[in-house]
C-alpha cells in the first residue's frame, strides 16, 4: 500500500491508512510496509514500486502464474514527450495584470506559448508549472543560518552552488509540519518546542509561516547539508487552464492570483505565483506540464445546460468552457456566477463576458461584488436568489461546475445548493444531500477547488 498526500493536512494519506487497516483486519498481510509520501513523492514512490513490483514478480513466479498479453491499442493519438517529470521548457508570451490600480489583489492573465511542444489540453485541465525560486529569498535563507549561498552541494548527483539549489531545488517559501519538526529536532529550539505536543497547533503554526520565519525562531548555524535536509523539495504549482485550443491554438492562458502579504516589515510573495507574476519577463522561459482532470469536463451533449460558478481565480477554467462551446456553435444554454471585491476593480475578463453575453454564447451571468455595498455579498447569495431558476435549469438537465476557493467558498455554494433543492424541490435536508450526491454521481456536479 502507497499513499500519496501532503502533510501540510490534517488527513495526511488518509485513505492509505483506511485501506491498509481494514484490509489488515481483514487477514491480508502486506508485501511491503504501507509507505505514506509527502508531496515531494518521486522518489521514495520510484524505490516503493521497484521493490514491489520484485515482491510480485517473485509470488507470480512461485504461484506459477501464466503470462498475459495485454491487447495494445494500435491507434493510440499522438502523444506528446513532455511529462510532469520532464516538463516542456515554453515561453512566456504575456503577463498582463487584469485587476485595477487600486485594487487590494493582484491578478495576471498569462499566455504561454505551446509551439511545437505536442502538448494538448481540454478544458478543465490544469497547467502544471516548474517554478523558481526568488534569488534575493535565497539569500535571506542562506544568511538566517550563516551560510553566503556559494558552498557547493550534492542533488541528484548533480553538484550546484547551495543558492542555486534553494531557487531550483528546494521549497524556500511555505513551510510545513515536517520542517518544523525537523528544525525543533535539529536545534533543540526551546521556542517552537511546545508545538510538537499538538499537532493542530504544528499544522496551523506551519501554515501561516514561511521558511525563514523558522529559521528567525532559533538563529543557528547550520551546514548546508543540515539546511537542505530541512527542506522539502520543489514541486509545480497547479493553475486551472483559462484558454480552449479551439480559440487560442498552440496557445495555453493562465489566471495567476500573486500571493502576497505583510510579515512585520517584510512583504511574502507565493513561490510560483511570485514567479510568474513579478519575476519571469515576457520571453522567458518556464517549464510546462499538462495535468489532465478527467472529473472537471464540459458534457459531451452540446445541447446540455450548464451553471459555471467560480468567483475570483475559479473563473479560469470558465473563461475555456465558454471559449470551447462558442468555438464548437453549441446549441445550449450556459449561466455564469461570477463574484470578486468590487465591480470597477476586480472584474476579471469583464469585456469578455460582456462580448459572450451579446452573442449569446452565455445565456445569462450573475455577479456578487463583496465590498461594494455595506453587506457582504457573495455568489451564494446570488444562488440563492435565482433559487428558482436555477432549480429549473437542475430539471433541465443542466451540468453544476464549482470552481475557486475550498475553504469557504466551495463549503458556502454546496450549502446554497442544498437549500435552492430543499425550498424549490421541497425536499427535507437529507433529500436535498442525497440529491446533490446522486447529481455528483452522474458527474452533473462537479468541483475543481483548491
Ligand atoms: C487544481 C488546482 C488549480 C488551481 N488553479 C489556480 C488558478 O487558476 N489560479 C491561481 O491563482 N491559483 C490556482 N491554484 C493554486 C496554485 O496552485 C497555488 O497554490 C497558488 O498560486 C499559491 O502558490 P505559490 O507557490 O505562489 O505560493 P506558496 O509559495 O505555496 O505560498 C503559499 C503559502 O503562503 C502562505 N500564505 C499565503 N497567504 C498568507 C497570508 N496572508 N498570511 C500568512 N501566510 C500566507 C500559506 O502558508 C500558503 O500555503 C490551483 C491549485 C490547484 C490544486
Amino acid at each position: 500500500m502507497i499513499g500519496l498526500g501532503d502533510s501540510s493536512y490534517e488527513f495526511f494519506c488518509q485513505t492509505a491508512k483506511d485501506f491498509d487497516n481494514y484490509l489488515s483486519k481483514l487477514g491480508a498481510v502486506p508485501m511491503l510496509p504501507r509507505l505514506d509520501c509527502d508531496v515531494d513523492y518521486d522518489v521514495p514512490a520510484a524505490e516503493w514500486r521497484q521493490q514491489a513490483l520484485g515482491k510480485v514478480k517473485q509470488t507470480l513466479s512461485t504461484d506459477d502464474a501464466n503470462e498475459v498479453q495485454l491487447p495494445l491499442n494500435h491507434e493510440s493519438p499522438v502523444v506528446s514527450a513532455y511529462t510532469k517529470q520532464n516538463p516542456y521548457s515554453a515561453t512566456l508570451l504575456t503577463n498582463q495584470k487584469i485587476t485595477g490600480c487600486h485594487s487590494s489583489k493582484d491578478v495576471r492573465h498569462i499566455e504561454i506559448d505551446l509551439q511545437g511542444s505536442n502538448l494538448s489540453y481540454q478544458p478543465g485541465d490544469a497547467l502544471g508549472v516548474w517554478y523558481e525560486n526568488d534569488p534575493a529569498l535565497a539569500d535571506v535563507v542562506t544568511t538566517h543560518v550563516g551560510l553566503d549561498g556559494s558552498e557547493i552541494v550534492e542533488v541528484d548527483g548533480e553538484h550546484l552552488s547551495l543558492k542555486q539549489a534553494l531557487i531550483s531545488k528546494f521549497e524556500i517559501t511555505a513551510a510545513n509540519p515536517q520542517l518544523v519538526t525537523r528544525f525543533i529536532e535539529l536545534t533543540g529550539s526551546k521556542k517552537l518546542a511546545k508545538l510538537l505536543e499538538d499537532k493542530d497547533k504544528l499544522r496551523r503554526y506551519a501554515g501561516e509561516h514561511q521558511v525563514v520565519d523558522v529559521l528567525a525562531e532559533d538563529k543557528t548555524k547550520l551546514t548546508p547539508e543540515q539546511l537542505i535536509g530541512l527542506l522539502r523539495r520543489l514541486t509545480p504549482r497547479l493553475y486551472s487552464i483559462a484558454s480552449s485550443q479551439e480559440e487560442v491554438g498552440e496557445e495555453v492562458h493562465l489566471t495567476v492570483g500573486a500571493v502576497e502579504y505583510e510579515y512585520g516589515d517584510d512583504i511574502r510573495q507565493g513561490g510560483a505565483s511570485g514567479y510568474l507574476s513579478r519575476r519571469l519577463e515576457e520571453g522567458g522561459e518556464v517549464k510546462v506540464f499538462v495535468e489532465p482532470n478527467s472529473n472537471f469536463k464540459l458534457p459531451a451533449d452540446d445541447s446540455t445546460p450548464v451553471i459555471m460558478i467560480g468567483p475570483g481565480t475559479g473563473i479560469a477554467p470558465f473563461r475555456a468552457f465558454v471559449q470551447e462551446r462558442d468555438n464548437r456553435d453549441a446549441l445550449s444554454q450556459n449561466w455564469l456566477f461570477f463574484g470578486d471585491r468590487t465591480f470597477t476593480e476586480d472584474f476579471l475578463y469583464q469585456v469578455e463576458w460582456q462580448k459572450f453575453l451579446k452573442s449569446g454564447v452565455l445565456t445569462q451571468m450573475d455577479v456578487a461584488f463583496s465590498r461594494d455595498q455595506p453587506e457582504k455579498l457573495y455568489v451564494q447569495h446570488r444562488i440563492l436568489e435565482q433559487g428558482e431558476q436555477v432549480w429549473q435549469w437542475l430539471q433541465e438537465g443542466a451540468h453544476v461546475y464549482v470552481c475557486g476557493d475550498a475553504n469557504h467558498m466551495a463549503k458556502d455554494v454546496h450549502e446554497a445548493l442544498i437549500t435552492v433543492v430543499e425550498l424549490q424541490g421541497q425536499q427535507n435536508r437529507e433529500q436535498a444531500e442525497q440529491y446533490l450526491n446522486d447529481l455528483r454521481k452522474n458527474k452533473r456536479y462537479q468541483r475543481d477547488v483548491y
